[in-house]
């Protein structure tokens, strides 16, 4: 067992009522043994940014802490992924029930094809920095800044916070 380590995980669903999938999530992150959910952001609608014609994203971000190291909670949220039915195909940013990549584990870091941490792209994506900054408005992303000032960077005009009634899960 490690120390308690903070950590930040991104989740994201378009398919199969995606508000439902993101807040089911949220609670099976809280159900991972050693980890609890210390915040999490609201849930945001994003246009999606893969290939074809895909529905829009329903996003959040959740901050942990965890005894557990990143390659066993990487293993972790990968068995949330597939209990939503998320299929892997050959097709990279395919139309998914959820995903969840782990954007940063404090302030390790790794580089590897199974793990990267930070996240590679967390910096240049709206959908991910906008409930960020959200739940953590004065971290620094290693290697990349402040979360306020990556966002100066990026578009996230697209982004959008759900409604409450959204949220409650009541939208169809
Ligand atoms: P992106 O990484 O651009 O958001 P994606 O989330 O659609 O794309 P996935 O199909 O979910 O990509 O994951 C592809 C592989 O990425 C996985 O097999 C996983 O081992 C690896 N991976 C590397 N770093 C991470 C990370 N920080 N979080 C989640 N998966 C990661
Ligand atoms: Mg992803
Ligand atoms: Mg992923």
């Amino acid at each position: 067992m490690n120390d308690p380590t903070t950590a930040y995980v991104a989740l994201g669903s378009n398919l199969d009522h995606p508000v439902e999938q993101v807040r089911r999530a949220l609670a099976e992150l809280n159900q991972i043994g050693g980890t609890r959910v210390m915040r999490h952001s609201a849930l945001y609608r994003s246009a999606p940014v893969g290939p074809g014609d895909q529905p829009d994203y329903v996003n959040a971000v959740a901050c942990l802490i965890t005894t557990l190291g990143p390659l066993a909670l990487l293993l972790e949220l990968q068995s949330i992924e597939r209990r939503h039915g998320r299929v892997r195909g050959a097709e990279r940013w395919a139309a998914r029930t959820l995903d969840l990549d782990l954007l940063l584990f404090d302030d390790f870091s790794l580089n590897t094809p199974q793990l990267t941490v930070p996240h590679p792209r967390l910096h240049e994506r709206g959908f991910v920095l906008v409930p960020l900054r959200e739940i953590a408005p004065e971290l620094h992303v290693p290697g990349h800044g402040p979360v306020t000032e990556l966002l100066t960077r990026v578009r996230s005009d697209d982004v959008q916070r759900l409604a409450e009634t959204a949220r409650a899960g009541l939208e169809p």
